[in-house]
């Protein structure tokens, strides 16, 4: 076993669980229920993480761990600099106005 990533929240950690297992890697989630106590102790420790059973898998991880990462920016939403208008990233022109974003 060995500690693979430091996730913000709960959910976090289980988007990549679910995605480390869909890619069949071994993987657990630990410090789920530690949250409670950020502020009491360094915030790696309290922080929900992702294990990964078997470190030979850590090359592979590394991959889905960036997939997810670039999805996220891509989901994000940007703002219209023409009409103020939020627009979801991955649009090239503002749906309202029609402004290249
Ligand atoms: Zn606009």
């Amino acid at each position: 076993m060995e500690r693979f990533y430091n996730a913000i929240n709960r959910f976090d950690a289980y988007l990549l669980l679910h995605r480390l297992q869909q890619a069949g890697i071994a993987a657990h989630v630990f410090n789920e229920h530690m949250h409670s106590i950020v502020g009491d102790v360094p915030p790696d420790v309290a922080q929900p993480q992702v294990w990964l059973e078997r470190a030979r898998d850590r090359p592979r991880a590394e991959t889905v761990l960036e997939t997810l990462r670039v999805e996220r920016l891509k989901t994000g939403s940007v703002r219209c600099t023409n009409c103020s208008e939020d627009n979801p990233a991955n649009f090239e022109l503002c749906w309202k106005c029609g402004q290249s974003l």
